[in-house]
Protein backbone atom coordinates (compact mmCIF):
# COMPACT_ATOMS: atom_id res chain seq x y z
CA UNK A 1 0.00 0.00 0.00
CA UNK A 2 0.89 3.39 -0.37
CA UNK A 3 1.17 5.10 2.73
CA UNK A 4 0.64 8.66 2.38
CA UNK A 5 -0.20 11.29 4.87
CA UNK A 6 -2.36 13.56 2.56
CA UNK A 7 -5.83 13.30 3.57
CA UNK A 8 -8.37 10.80 1.08
CA UNK A 9 -10.62 12.78 -2.01
CA UNK A 10 -12.73 10.46 -2.92
CA UNK A 11 -14.17 12.67 -5.32
CA UNK A 12 -10.89 11.24 -7.30
CA UNK A 13 -9.87 8.37 -5.80
CA UNK A 14 -11.26 5.44 -4.46
CA UNK A 15 -10.27 3.81 -1.03
CA UNK A 16 -11.21 -0.02 -2.43
CA UNK A 17 -10.52 -1.38 -6.35
CA UNK A 18 -12.96 -4.98 -6.67
CA UNK A 19 -11.99 -6.44 -9.43
CA UNK A 20 -13.92 -9.77 -9.89
CA UNK A 21 -10.89 -11.79 -12.13
CA UNK A 22 -13.30 -14.64 -12.58
CA UNK A 23 -17.28 -15.85 -12.41
CA UNK A 24 -16.00 -19.23 -12.18
CA UNK A 25 -15.89 -21.27 -8.87
CA UNK A 26 -17.20 -24.44 -7.63
CA UNK A 27 -18.86 -23.63 -5.24
CA UNK A 28 -22.87 -22.71 -4.89
CA UNK A 29 -23.11 -20.42 -2.31
CA UNK A 30 -26.50 -19.39 -0.57
CA UNK A 31 -25.83 -15.59 -1.19
CA UNK A 32 -23.29 -15.38 -3.80
CA UNK A 33 -23.52 -11.89 -5.65
CA UNK A 34 -22.06 -13.08 -8.44
CA UNK A 35 -24.18 -15.91 -9.15
CA UNK A 36 -21.48 -18.02 -9.79
CA UNK A 37 -20.65 -20.86 -12.32
CA UNK A 38 -18.06 -23.91 -12.12
CA UNK A 39 -16.71 -22.43 -15.96
CA UNK A 40 -15.68 -19.00 -16.89
CA UNK A 41 -17.46 -16.68 -19.22
CA UNK A 42 -15.89 -16.53 -22.67
CA UNK A 43 -16.44 -12.57 -22.08
CA UNK A 44 -13.90 -12.70 -19.12
CA UNK A 45 -11.26 -10.02 -19.48
CA UNK A 46 -8.44 -11.59 -21.55
CA UNK A 47 -5.16 -11.03 -19.43
CA UNK A 48 -3.85 -8.71 -21.52
CA UNK A 49 -7.32 -6.41 -21.25
CA UNK A 50 -6.70 -7.59 -17.24
CA UNK A 51 -3.01 -5.99 -17.17
CA UNK A 52 -4.69 -2.39 -18.98
CA UNK A 53 -7.41 -2.47 -16.13
CA UNK A 54 -4.38 -2.70 -13.42
CA UNK A 55 -2.19 -0.01 -14.80
CA UNK A 56 -5.52 2.35 -14.99
CA UNK A 57 -6.21 1.39 -11.07
CA UNK A 58 -2.46 2.78 -10.75
CA UNK A 59 -3.53 5.41 -12.18
CA UNK A 60 -5.43 6.88 -9.33
CA UNK A 61 -4.04 10.14 -8.29
CA UNK A 62 -3.95 7.78 -4.63
CA UNK A 63 -4.18 4.30 -5.88
CA UNK A 64 -6.60 2.09 -3.93
CA UNK A 65 -6.62 -1.62 -2.22
CA UNK A 66 -7.23 -3.83 -5.03
CA UNK A 67 -8.87 -6.94 -4.19
CA UNK A 68 -9.51 -9.75 -6.82
CA UNK A 69 -12.29 -11.55 -5.92
CA UNK A 70 -14.30 -14.21 -7.91
CA UNK A 71 -16.20 -16.06 -8.52
CA UNK A 72 -13.04 -17.80 -7.56
CA UNK A 73 -9.85 -16.03 -8.69
CA UNK A 74 -7.95 -19.86 -8.11
CA UNK A 75 -10.28 -20.89 -11.10
CA UNK A 76 -7.91 -18.08 -13.29
CA UNK A 77 -5.12 -19.58 -15.00
CA UNK A 78 -2.86 -16.47 -15.13
CA UNK A 79 -3.78 -15.25 -11.82
CA UNK A 80 -0.12 -15.05 -10.80
CA UNK A 81 1.12 -12.96 -13.42
CA UNK A 82 -1.62 -10.75 -12.93
CA UNK A 83 -0.64 -10.62 -9.23
CA UNK A 84 2.79 -10.09 -10.05
CA UNK A 85 2.03 -7.03 -12.32
CA UNK A 86 0.06 -5.46 -10.01
CA UNK A 87 2.56 -5.75 -7.48
CA UNK A 88 5.20 -4.28 -10.03
CA UNK A 89 2.65 -0.84 -10.61
CA UNK A 90 3.00 -0.72 -6.63
CA UNK A 91 -0.33 -1.92 -5.93
CA UNK A 92 -1.52 -3.56 -2.50
CA UNK A 93 -3.63 -6.81 -3.74
CA UNK A 94 -5.96 -9.11 -1.13
CA UNK A 95 -7.06 -11.89 -2.62
CA UNK A 96 -10.07 -13.89 -1.74
CA UNK A 97 -10.32 -17.55 -2.57
CA UNK A 98 -12.80 -19.98 -2.26
CA UNK A 99 -12.21 -22.97 0.22
CA UNK A 100 -12.01 -25.68 -2.07
CA UNK A 101 -9.55 -28.14 -3.16
CA UNK A 102 -7.74 -25.39 -5.34
CA UNK A 103 -7.02 -23.28 -1.60
CA UNK A 104 -4.15 -25.59 -1.04
CA UNK A 105 -1.39 -24.17 1.09
CA UNK A 106 0.98 -24.10 -2.02
CA UNK A 107 -1.58 -22.20 -4.06
CA UNK A 108 -1.69 -19.79 -1.10
CA UNK A 109 2.40 -19.41 -0.39
CA UNK A 110 2.68 -18.63 -4.75
CA UNK A 111 0.32 -15.96 -4.40
CA UNK A 112 2.26 -14.79 -1.27
CA UNK A 113 5.35 -14.91 -3.31
CA UNK A 114 3.92 -13.20 -5.96
CA UNK A 115 2.69 -10.52 -4.25
CA UNK A 116 -0.46 -10.38 -2.25
CA UNK A 117 -0.62 -9.08 1.19
CA UNK A 118 -3.94 -10.08 2.15
CA UNK A 119 -6.06 -12.99 2.01
CA UNK A 120 -9.84 -12.70 2.46
CA UNK A 121 -11.41 -15.91 3.76
CA UNK A 122 -14.89 -16.55 4.64
CA UNK A 123 -16.69 -17.92 7.50
CA UNK A 124 -20.05 -17.65 8.19
CA UNK A 125 -21.03 -19.92 10.80
CA UNK A 126 -19.51 -21.16 14.05
CA UNK A 127 -20.03 -24.61 13.24
CA UNK A 128 -19.96 -26.61 10.03
CA UNK A 129 -23.79 -27.39 10.05
CA UNK A 130 -24.31 -23.34 9.63
CA UNK A 131 -21.07 -22.61 7.53
CA UNK A 132 -21.53 -25.70 5.12
CA UNK A 133 -25.63 -24.76 4.71
CA UNK A 134 -24.38 -21.74 3.23
CA UNK A 135 -21.54 -22.72 1.11
CA UNK A 136 -23.70 -25.25 -0.94
CA UNK A 137 -20.92 -28.63 0.41
CA UNK A 138 -19.90 -30.61 3.14
CA UNK A 139 -16.58 -29.92 4.48
CA UNK A 140 -16.51 -26.35 3.47
CA UNK A 141 -16.10 -25.63 6.94
CA UNK A 142 -13.22 -27.80 7.48
CA UNK A 143 -11.23 -26.38 4.31
CA UNK A 144 -11.79 -23.19 5.18
CA UNK A 145 -10.15 -24.08 9.00
CA UNK A 146 -6.76 -25.35 6.77
CA UNK A 147 -6.88 -22.47 5.26
CA UNK A 148 -7.11 -20.55 8.00
CA UNK A 149 -4.07 -23.06 9.55
CA UNK A 150 -2.23 -22.63 6.08
CA UNK A 151 -2.38 -18.37 5.93
CA UNK A 152 -0.76 -18.55 9.43
CA UNK A 153 2.20 -20.64 8.30
CA UNK A 154 3.01 -18.75 5.17
CA UNK A 155 2.44 -15.63 7.93
CA UNK A 156 0.01 -13.86 4.94
CA UNK A 157 -2.41 -11.50 7.09
CA UNK A 158 -5.91 -12.86 6.86
CA UNK A 159 -9.54 -10.66 7.01
CA UNK A 160 -12.89 -13.30 7.90
CA UNK A 161 -15.43 -12.25 6.16
CA UNK A 162 -18.83 -13.25 7.88
CA UNK A 163 -22.47 -12.73 6.22
CA UNK A 164 -24.91 -11.82 8.39
CA UNK A 165 -28.61 -12.90 7.89
CA UNK A 166 -30.81 -14.02 10.28
CA UNK A 167 -29.24 -18.09 9.99
CA UNK A 168 -26.21 -16.92 11.86
CA UNK A 169 -27.11 -13.70 13.53
CA UNK A 170 -27.26 -15.76 17.02
CA UNK A 171 -23.96 -17.14 16.39
CA UNK A 172 -21.76 -13.81 16.75
CA UNK A 173 -20.67 -13.95 20.03
CA UNK A 174 -19.41 -17.63 19.33
CA UNK A 175 -17.48 -16.54 16.12
CA UNK A 176 -16.09 -13.53 17.47
CA UNK A 177 -14.82 -15.90 20.37
CA UNK A 178 -13.63 -18.51 17.97
CA UNK A 179 -11.21 -15.56 15.83
CA UNK A 180 -9.77 -14.89 19.09
CA UNK A 181 -7.34 -17.99 19.69
CA UNK A 182 -6.18 -16.96 15.43
CA UNK A 183 -4.26 -14.66 14.28
CA UNK A 184 -6.69 -12.62 11.75
CA UNK A 185 -6.07 -8.71 11.26
CA UNK A 186 -10.21 -8.33 11.08
CA UNK A 187 -13.10 -9.46 11.15
CA UNK A 188 -15.66 -8.29 8.08
CA UNK A 189 -18.84 -8.35 8.65
CA UNK A 190 -21.41 -8.26 5.51
CA UNK A 191 -25.02 -7.83 6.01
CA UNK A 192 -26.69 -9.25 3.17
CA UNK A 193 -28.06 -7.15 0.25
CA UNK A 194 -30.88 -9.04 -1.45
CA UNK A 195 -29.21 -9.58 -4.75
CA UNK A 196 -28.14 -12.41 -6.49
CA UNK A 197 -28.63 -15.61 -4.77
CA UNK A 198 -28.74 -13.28 -1.80
CA UNK A 199 -32.42 -12.86 -2.78
CA UNK A 200 -33.36 -16.11 -1.41
CA UNK A 201 -32.16 -15.60 1.96
CA UNK A 202 -33.53 -13.28 4.51
CA UNK A 203 -31.81 -9.99 5.70
CA UNK A 204 -32.15 -9.29 9.78
CA UNK A 205 -34.23 -6.55 10.47
CA UNK A 206 -33.28 -3.20 11.48
CA UNK A 207 -33.91 -4.19 15.58
CA UNK A 208 -31.29 -7.08 15.10
CA UNK A 209 -28.90 -4.69 13.40
CA UNK A 210 -28.65 -2.91 16.46
CA UNK A 211 -28.69 -5.78 18.59
CA UNK A 212 -25.63 -7.04 16.68
CA UNK A 213 -24.20 -3.53 16.80
CA UNK A 214 -23.92 -4.11 20.57
CA UNK A 215 -22.30 -7.40 20.37
CA UNK A 216 -19.57 -5.34 17.58
CA UNK A 217 -19.04 -2.59 19.98
CA UNK A 218 -18.48 -5.27 23.17
CA UNK A 219 -15.86 -7.08 21.00
CA UNK A 220 -14.44 -4.41 19.13
CA UNK A 221 -13.01 -3.62 22.76
CA UNK A 222 -12.06 -6.96 23.44
CA UNK A 223 -11.03 -8.91 20.66
CA UNK A 224 -7.07 -8.91 19.09
CA UNK A 225 -8.55 -8.26 15.44
CA UNK A 226 -10.27 -5.42 13.98
CA UNK A 227 -13.64 -5.38 13.42
CA UNK A 228 -15.46 -3.45 10.73
CA UNK A 229 -18.83 -4.03 8.49
CA UNK A 230 -19.49 -3.92 4.90
CA UNK A 231 -23.46 -2.63 3.40
CA UNK A 232 -24.25 -0.99 7.21
CA UNK A 233 -22.51 2.03 7.47
CA UNK A 234 -24.98 2.66 10.61
CA UNK A 235 -22.57 1.18 12.58
CA UNK A 236 -20.71 4.19 12.63
CA UNK A 237 -23.76 6.22 13.94
CA UNK A 238 -24.02 3.56 16.64
CA UNK A 239 -20.46 4.29 17.90
CA UNK A 240 -20.88 7.90 17.60
CA UNK A 241 -23.99 7.98 19.81
CA UNK A 242 -21.89 6.33 22.35
CA UNK A 243 -19.58 9.02 22.06
CA UNK A 244 -16.48 6.89 20.80
CA UNK A 245 -14.14 7.33 17.85
CA UNK A 246 -15.30 5.03 14.69
CA UNK A 247 -11.66 5.59 13.22
CA UNK A 248 -9.75 4.91 16.86
CA UNK A 249 -6.24 4.25 15.88
CA UNK A 250 -5.47 0.30 17.22
CA UNK A 251 -4.53 -0.82 20.67
CA UNK A 252 -1.34 -1.49 21.55
CA UNK A 253 0.03 -4.89 20.04
CA UNK A 254 -3.18 -5.35 18.71
CA UNK A 255 -3.02 -7.38 15.41
CA UNK A 256 -4.33 -4.81 12.89
CA UNK A 257 -3.98 -4.65 8.84
CA UNK A 258 -1.69 -2.34 6.94
CA UNK A 259 -3.87 0.78 6.56
CA UNK A 260 -3.22 4.00 5.55
CA UNK A 261 -2.99 6.56 8.70
CA UNK A 262 -5.78 9.12 7.23
CA UNK A 263 -8.69 6.67 6.40
CA UNK A 264 -11.55 9.03 5.57
CA UNK A 265 -15.08 8.95 6.69
CA UNK A 266 -17.85 7.71 5.28
CA UNK A 267 -16.83 4.76 2.46
CA UNK A 268 -19.76 3.59 0.78
CA UNK A 269 -20.67 2.23 -2.14
CA UNK A 270 -19.26 4.96 -5.25
CA UNK A 271 -18.00 7.10 -2.16
CA UNK A 272 -14.24 4.98 -1.85
CA UNK A 273 -15.32 1.88 -3.43
CA UNK A 274 -15.29 0.89 -7.33
CA UNK A 275 -16.43 -2.89 -8.55
CA UNK A 276 -15.45 -4.28 -11.97
CA UNK A 277 -16.77 -7.45 -13.26
CA UNK A 278 -15.11 -10.07 -15.05
CA UNK A 279 -16.67 -9.27 -18.14
CA UNK A 280 -15.47 -5.25 -17.64
CA UNK A 281 -19.04 -3.79 -16.59
CA UNK A 282 -17.60 -1.17 -14.23
CA UNK A 283 -20.38 -0.65 -10.79
CA UNK A 284 -20.27 1.62 -7.88
CA UNK A 285 -19.95 -1.62 -5.73
CA UNK A 286 -20.57 -5.22 -6.11
CA UNK A 287 -24.23 -5.04 -4.65
CA UNK A 288 -25.55 -2.61 -6.76
CA UNK A 289 -26.03 -3.85 -10.56
CA UNK A 290 -26.22 -0.11 -12.02
CA UNK A 291 -24.06 -0.51 -15.20
CA UNK A 292 -22.29 2.84 -15.33
CA UNK A 293 -19.86 2.16 -17.86
CA UNK A 294 -17.35 -1.26 -19.59
CA UNK A 295 -13.72 -1.46 -19.39
CA UNK A 296 -12.21 -1.02 -21.39
CA UNK A 297 -13.78 1.09 -23.86
CA UNK A 298 -14.25 3.34 -20.63
CA UNK A 299 -11.75 4.63 -18.17
CA UNK A 300 -12.44 3.21 -14.58
CA UNK A 301 -10.44 7.15 -13.44
CA UNK A 302 -12.93 9.05 -15.37
CA UNK A 303 -15.89 6.40 -14.56
CA UNK A 304 -15.58 7.26 -11.13
CA UNK A 305 -14.59 10.48 -10.96
CA UNK A 306 -17.57 12.10 -13.13
CA UNK A 307 -20.20 9.27 -13.88
CA UNK A 308 -23.39 11.28 -12.94
CA UNK A 309 -24.33 7.85 -10.58
CA UNK A 310 -21.22 7.87 -8.55
CA UNK A 311 -20.99 11.69 -8.16
CA UNK A 312 -24.71 11.21 -6.51
CA UNK A 313 -24.05 8.55 -4.30
CA UNK A 314 -21.00 11.01 -2.72
CA UNK A 315 -23.46 13.38 -2.27
CA UNK A 316 -25.79 12.52 0.85
CA UNK A 317 -27.68 15.99 0.47
CA UNK A 318 -29.45 14.11 -2.36
CA UNK A 319 -30.72 10.86 -0.52
CA UNK A 320 -34.74 10.96 0.07
CA UNK A 321 -36.15 9.72 3.02
CA UNK A 322 -34.47 10.14 6.49
CA UNK A 323 -30.74 9.83 5.28
CA UNK A 324 -30.75 12.80 3.29
CA UNK A 325 -31.39 15.00 6.15
CA UNK A 326 -29.84 12.82 9.18
CA UNK A 327 -26.94 14.15 11.31
CA UNK A 328 -24.80 11.42 10.34
CA UNK A 329 -25.35 11.35 6.58
CA UNK A 330 -21.62 11.93 5.52
CA UNK A 331 -20.29 9.54 8.03
CA UNK A 332 -23.05 7.04 7.33
CA UNK A 333 -25.19 7.58 4.56
CA UNK A 334 -26.58 4.03 4.85
CA UNK A 335 -26.07 1.38 2.38
CA UNK A 336 -26.59 2.26 -1.09
CA UNK A 337 -27.17 -1.04 -2.37
CA UNK A 338 -29.59 -1.95 -0.29
CA UNK A 339 -31.40 0.95 -0.67
CA UNK A 340 -31.26 0.06 -4.34
CA UNK A 341 -32.66 -3.75 -3.44
CA UNK A 342 -35.67 -2.85 -1.81
CA UNK A 343 -36.73 0.15 -3.10
CA UNK A 344 -35.17 -0.11 -6.07
CA UNK A 345 -33.54 3.53 -5.79
CA UNK A 346 -29.92 3.79 -4.73
CA UNK A 347 -30.35 7.31 -3.69
CA UNK A 348 -33.59 6.52 -1.21
CA UNK A 349 -33.01 5.84 2.31
CA UNK A 350 -31.62 3.01 4.30
CA UNK A 351 -34.42 0.33 4.68
CA UNK A 352 -32.97 -1.21 8.10
CA UNK A 353 -31.78 1.21 10.27
CA UNK A 354 -34.32 1.90 13.30
CA UNK A 355 -32.42 5.70 13.84
CA UNK A 356 -34.39 8.86 13.71
CA UNK A 357 -33.24 11.92 12.70
CA UNK A 358 -33.83 14.79 14.70
CA UNK A 359 -35.19 17.23 11.42
CA UNK A 360 -38.00 14.40 10.68
S1 LIG B 1 -30.93 7.43 8.91
FE1 LIG B 1 -29.53 6.90 7.21
S2 LIG B 1 -27.77 8.27 7.44
FE2 LIG B 1 -28.89 8.30 9.39
S3 LIG B 1 -27.90 6.72 10.65
FE3 LIG B 1 -29.63 5.74 9.61
S4 LIG B 1 -28.77 4.86 7.75
FE4 LIG B 1 -27.29 6.36 8.54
Amino acid sequence: MQHTDAPYDFGKSPLMFYYEVTQACDLLCQHCRASAQPYADARELTGSQSRSLLEQIASFPQPPVTVFTGGDPLKRPDLLDLIRHARDLGLQIALTPSATPLATKEALGLAKEAGISCLGISLDGADAATHDAFRGWNGSYERTWHMLADARELDLPVQVNTTITRRNVRQIDAMAELFSGEEIVMWSLFFLVPVGRGELEERIDAMAYEEVFEKLWHHSRKQPYGIKTTEAPHYRRFILERGADPFAQPKAGARRPDRPRRVPLGVGDGKGVMFVSHIGEIYPAGFLPLTCGRFPEDSVVDVYQNHSLFRALRDPSGFSGKCGVCEYRDICGGSRSRAYAVYGDPLAEEPDCVYTPSAT
